[in-house]
């Protein structure tokens, strides 16, 4: 460690705030304190007001991925109200409205970084919690506190006239279906599937509708076919059901998969047409075996896709914002939070937890 960080570390100052964090893999939710700096001079100091309830938090939350470090206090889909402002700050004010999505920083110097995809940074961005903290040590925090501090150059701006909880879910799920429909350049004339109606799906089915294109949503869940209908899916079909899925054989452009458990990806390549993608979103802990003759014949792709770059989740926060696009949310105190981490393992939500903040201090 230089000395010049040293110094950093020995001379930021910090402020105790209230949390939710988990000590392992197997044990529940409970009320923790941590630290967050003092405001940095690029820093803005955020009062949360929601935060979502994204399925990559129970992942963590459990080790899923291997890599947790604990105590973790996860939350990456945050809006709340900026409390307090460093010196060099200019796109907010105290009183404005901010959100945070699932990164903090990034190296700011990489291509990647340079191109606006800090979410591919090569030297690894600093994720909203379960990342190393550059300026504290140990662990960075997410949502389930208080309050949080982040450089106003990863801090998002939302306008005053949306619906905040129904917004908070935009910050992971809204723009992880965003950046691959926009990559793929989704839109009308196309036939595209989504598969998992859970809350990345959920906003997949309504952004791929946005765009103007054919939208199927896929499911295990028959009780959830009306909801994807409401949602903006032109068609459902339950992937159980062999009969419905030949139907569909060699006939997307594009399907984008956001299931978070193990699946047979080979039943929905098989439903691209020639150059087809599928692009996978979700995360399941297991590796998904890919029949190559499955991608042989008609030259389709198995790609994958990571959130969005800061600049593009501020496209997606205005996108939505100008098109009434938000997420359909069941608002819980945080004291149902392991409640609801159940409920989310059986696809039971509809279709995004958001935790209000107030009940933090209850
Ligand atoms: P979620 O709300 O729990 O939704 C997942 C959906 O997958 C469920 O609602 C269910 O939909 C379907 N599903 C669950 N288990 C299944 C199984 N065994 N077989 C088939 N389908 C199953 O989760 P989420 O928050 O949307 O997250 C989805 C995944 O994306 C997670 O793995 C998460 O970690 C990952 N993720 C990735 C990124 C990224 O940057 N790529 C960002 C955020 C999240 P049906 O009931 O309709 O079948
Ligand atoms: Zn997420
Ligand atoms: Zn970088």
């Amino acid at each position: 460690m230089s000395a010049s960080t040293d110094s950093l570390l020995a001379s930021t100052a910090t402020k105790t705030v209230r949390s939710w964090a988990t000590q392992s893999a197997t044990s529940p939710l409970a009320p923790f304190s941590i630290r967050r700096r003092h405001p940095l001079p690029d820093d803005v100091v955020i009062d949360i007001l929601y935060c979502g309830v994204c399925h990559s938090d129970l992942h963590q939350v459990r080790n899923e991925w291997h890599n947790t470090i604990y105590p973790v206090v996860p939350g990456h889909e945050i809006v709340g109200r900026v409390v307090k402002t460093g010196g060099n700050v200019k796109k907010f004010k105290v009183g404005d409205l901010a959100a945070v999505g699932c990164m903090v920083d990034s190296c700011r110097a990489c291509s990647s970084c340079r191109r606006g995809l800090e979410q591919y940074c090569e030297n690894s961005p600093t994720f909203t919690y379960n990342s190393a903290d550059k300026h504290l040590g140990g662990p960075t925090f997410g949502g389930y506190a208080e309050s949080i501090v982040v450089d106003e150059a990863f801090t998002l701006k939302i306008s005053s006239a949306v619906n905040l909880a129904a917004t908070a879910p935009l910050l992971c799920a809204g723009i992880t279906t965003y950046s691959p429909l926009r990559h793929w350049k989704v839109g009308p004339g196309q036939k595209v599937g989504i598969v998992g109606l859970g809350g990345l799906g959920h906003m997949g089915v309504k952004l791929a509708r946005a765009f103007g294109a054919h939208v199927v949503l896929f499911t295990t869940s028959p009780g959830k076919t009306e909801d994807a209908l409401r949602l903006g899916a032109h068609e459902v079909v339950l992937s159980k059901s062999g009969d419905e899925m030949r139907k569909h054989a060699s006939s997307f452009d594009f399907i984008l998969d956001a299931v978070s458990a193990t699946h047979d990806i080979n039943a929905y390549i098989s439903l691209l047409k020639l150059d087809g993608t599928l692009t996978l979103v979700g995360a399941p802990e297991l590796p998904l075996p890919v029949s190559a003759f499955n991608l042989l014949f008609g030259r389709r792709s198995f790609a994958g896709s990571g959130i969005g770059g800061i600049a593009e989740t501020q496209e997606m926060l205005d996108f939505c914002a100008a098109h009434d696009i938000a997420s359909d949310v069941e608002i819980i105190a945080i004291q149902q939070i392991n409640e609801a981490y159940d409920r989310l393992l059986k696809g039971d939500v509809k279709y995004r937890f958001v935790i209000d903040m107030a009940s933090l201090k209850q």
